[in-house]
């Protein structure tokens, strides 16, 4: 094989809860996590050697700082391959959206290296070294959906949703995620509600499930954020629900009942200026299509 083609996804929290600090300064979570249509592609081509990366995104590093440069650098290192690789990413997940991307794109790249060096490396290998390259990319290699602890690298199958239309905005600000976490004053927390939300959707209650969705980080962002508040409250108006930002933001999403009307909101909300598209939740990832594993 000489190049292959990814879909990398996006991803929404339907539940974020921050359970604590941890000694190593990075913070304890539980969290729901779907994936989306929305999505970028990463092209991967065999080199005889050295890394380099395109895209038309001028928002997205091109050297060594890009996900996709340090997850190639990091397996063709440890496999031990003499190779190299070009990458070509096409963007239409939000950067810095809080949409997971980077970390997406990574695992994109994690995966494609080990077909295109017919490497055989098991999924459990590949989420090893996503782990060391940031703490959403080993979600990224869920089969349908992932209920996440730790600091996000523990990271356990769940049952996707039946596919939901979603509305996604963006409000076109930069906010950083360690900003939010700084802001975050936390009180006593539980993963209780995670781990109820976790049942229901397991059992197939999906009504009831999405009738938890929270997100703790949510509250900074808003009260920090006037205009991902008033892009909420928006939604909300324009009959979504449950709405709420993803991640650390400032991605606002929306759950909408049927198709028509997710592009009619995101349209009306296009018409005003925000970036917005209708797209489904993904009830397969993208990358275990191309693998058929
Ligand atoms: P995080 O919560 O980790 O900040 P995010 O989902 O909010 O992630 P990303 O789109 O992953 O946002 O971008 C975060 C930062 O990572 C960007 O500011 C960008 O400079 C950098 N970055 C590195 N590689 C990539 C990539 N392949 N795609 C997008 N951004 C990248």
């Amino acid at each position: 094989m000489k190049q292959v083609t990814l879909t990398s996804p996006s991803k929404v929290n339907l539940f974020l809860e921050v359970l604590g600090r941890r000694d190593d300064g990075y913070h304890e979570i539980c969290s729901i996590v779907v994936l989306t249509e929305l999505s970028d592609t990463i092209t991967l081509e065999r080199r005889t050697s050295g890394i380099t990366i395109s895209t038309r995104d001028l928002r997205v590093p091109l050297g060594p700082d890009n996900l996709c440069y340090r997850a190639a650098d990091l397996l063709l290192r440890h496999s031990g391959v003499h190779g190299g690789v070009s990458i070509r990413i096409e963007k239409q997940i939000p950067v810095a959206g809080g949409m997971g991307g980077g970390s997406s794109n990574a695992a994109a790249t994690l995966w494609g290296l080990n077909l295109l060096y017919d490497l055989g490396w098991p999924r459990e290998e590949l989420i090893g070294l996503g782990s060391v390259l940031g703490s959403d990319v080993p979600l990224f290699f869920c089969r349908e959906a992932a209920f996440i602890r730790g600091r996000g690298e523990r990271v356990e199958e769940l049952t996707a949703l039946t596919p939901r239309w979603l509305v996604i905005a963006n409000p076109g600000i930069e906010i950083p995620t360690a900003s939010v976490y700084r802001r975050l004053r936390l009180p006593l927390t539980t993963d209780k509600t995670g781990v109820i939300m976790h049942g229901l959707i397991a059992s197939g209650q999906e009504e009831a499930a999405l009738s938890h969705c929270f997100n703790r980080l949510e509250g900074v962002v808003l009260e920090a954020y006037p205009v991902v508040a008033n892009l909420k409250q928006r939604l909300l108006l324009l009959g979504a629900g449950p709405v709420l930002v993803s991640g650390s933001g400032p991605t606002v999403f929306g759950v909408m009942r049927e198709a028509e009307m997710a592009r009619q909101v995101a349209s009306s909300l296009v018409e005003s200026g925000i970036a917005a598209v209708a797209c489904r939740t993904l009830d397969k990832n993208p990358l275990f299509l191309l693998a058929g594993r």
